[in-house]
């Protein structure tokens, strides 16, 4: 099969979340599995581009309310990638270097759209699907049907993937000036509730939607930011579907930010060792649990609760417990998380970045990762906390509840409960310094999960049969 991805983030290239390591990672194995799987976003201005060759394979023009933008399609001369990845250039609005966070997001992401359909009419490669992803190539569906300027797109399928239906790409009505003529019957497709709305738009115009866990998918019925009834209405073309973990890049046995490879027959002396290491850049005694916590700063990751509980577990435990949190957003969350290391300086270090290679070796190093999310449409972390060995603290909900058993039921291996709140926190860190305890255990714990597959292989047969309807 062709497939052509749009999204507008791809691991390596630019990496904000998990869309990131799904769209770098599903085509790869698309490709591996037989099938010519590309990839097409926009040219963020990151490390990899620079680092990067590129050849110019298009050139041509969006226009839009009578504003020419000359657009370039350029294509990586990477073959490390596993699948052909393209980037689009519109100098001044693309060529960025955050991904996300500009005032004119919603038109940057529109004239993207534009340009990559105006390249995908002309270009000799058809797509039997073209996936989109997140609200940010919602519109792509749309303009496909009903877009007079693309009848030559109209019969190829589109499947949309969310990965987060929070976000939803809202505008106001007078952006519609922004927009190629359309079939005039179908406006009432781009809006939910009197806003142009690109994710409710791709809901209703894709062939077929997923999201990335079958929870999340039940959930988005009755919580998904005003687009319930949404969900509710077009149910019987949606389906969850995991998300795998690339195991190329996240694997203890050769990962390169790792000091200590490990593998899953001989855990404990790598994890060991990489533990020690750790807590000695950090000043702390590896004899103690490690408590990690990786993400985004934001209320939906449980960021607004999670300082509180880790500052009163500090005073219950009288500093038995090492805490390292590595994250940003929220202002008023990172001072939240900041005033702890004014309060527990022996025993609690926070990173306010991005740190990619940091995040390996804290998967690799804990004894906990803390996942206290309010919504977590599949979440990545706890994958890649189990193929590493460490216990992930999880609420139930979304993705959580579908990859991670409490080690008190029936083959549990990590710690789940089930409300936001501070108290169900504290209380799944007291029962974590139990297992803590209980080394046997804990290592039993260890080589359950890290035996568990969490590869592509699956999820990618599962997108390949909602292609095939
Ligand atoms: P979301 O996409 O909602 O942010 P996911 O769990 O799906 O959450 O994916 C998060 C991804 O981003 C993981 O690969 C995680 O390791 C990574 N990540 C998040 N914050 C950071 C950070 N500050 N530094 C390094 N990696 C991070």
């Amino acid at each position: 099969m062709n497939i052509l991805h749009v999204s507008a983030e791809c691991f390596p290239v630019a990496k904000v979340g998990g869309l990131a390591d799904v769209v770098g990672a599903l085509p790869k194995y698309q490709t591996l599995m037989g099938h010519e799987a590309k990839v097409v976003m926009p040219m963020h201005k990151t490390n990899f581009l620079f680092k990067n060759e590129w050849e110019v394979v298009h050139k041509s023009q969006v226009i839009s309310d009578g504003q020419i933008h000359i657009f370039t399609i350029i294509k990586a001369l990477n073959h490390e990638l596993g699948f052909e990845l393209f980037c689009v250039d519109v100098h001044g609005l693309l060529d960025r270097e955050k991904v996300y966070g500009y005032d004119d997001d919603p038109f940057r992401y529109l004239i993207f759209q534009l340009a990559v359909l105006e390249w995908l009419k002309k270009w000799e490669f058809i797509p039997d699907v073209v996936h989109v992803h997140d609200h940010h190539a919602g519109l792509i569906p749309f303009l496909m049907k009903h877009g007079y300027d693309f009848v030559r797109l109209k019969q190829i399928k589109t499947i949309l993937t969310i990965h987060n239906a929070q976000y939803q790409g809202w505008m106001s009505k007078d952006n519609l000036k922004y927009f190629p003529a359309w079939d005039e019957w179908k406006t009432g497709m781009l809006f939910w509730r009197d806003q142009i709305n690109s994710l409710a738009c791709a809901v209703k115009c894709a062939d077929r939607v997923s999201t990335v866990s079958p929870t999340y998918m039940k959930q988005l019925s009755f919580e998904s930011n005003g687009l319930e009834d949404l969900f509710l209405q077009e149910f019987h073309k949606c389906k969850g579907i995991i998300n795998g973990i690339d195991e190329e890049v996240w694997d203890p046995a050769t990962d390169k930010h790792l000091p200590v490879h490990f593998q899953k027959n001989k855990i404990q002396p790598g994890k060991k060792q990489n533990k020690q290491l750790l807590c000695e850049h950090f000043g702390f005694d590896a004899e103690l649990p490690l408590f990690v916590f990786i993400g985004r700063m934001v209320d939906d990751k449980g960021g607004d609760i999670l300082p509180f509980a880790i500052e009163q577990a500090f005073r219950l435990h009288q500093s038995k417990m090492n805490v390292i949190v590595l994250g940003s957003g929220n202002p008023e969350i990172e001072k939240a998380f900041a005033a702890l290391a004014e309060h527990h300086p022996q025993h609690y270090r926070l990173s306010i970045s991005y740190n990619e290679p940091l995040s390996h070796r804290l998967y690799a190093s804990a004894d906990f990762l803390l996942m206290p999310s309010r919504v977590e449409p599949c979440g990545l972390n706890q994958l890649y906390a189990l193929r590493y060995g460490t216990i992930p603290i999880v609420r139930r909900t979304g993705g959580l509840n579908d990859t991670v058993v409490d080690f008190g039921d029936a083959g549990g291996f990590g710690i789940c409960f089930n409300q936001s709140t501070v108290e169900d926190i504290i209380h799944s860190i007291n029962r974590a310094l139990d297992l803590f305890g209980r080394k046997r255990e804990m290592n039993a714990l260890r080589k359950k999960m890290m035996n568990i597959n969490h590869g592509w292989h699956e999820s990618a047969k599962e997108y390949l049969e909602l292609y095939q309807q």
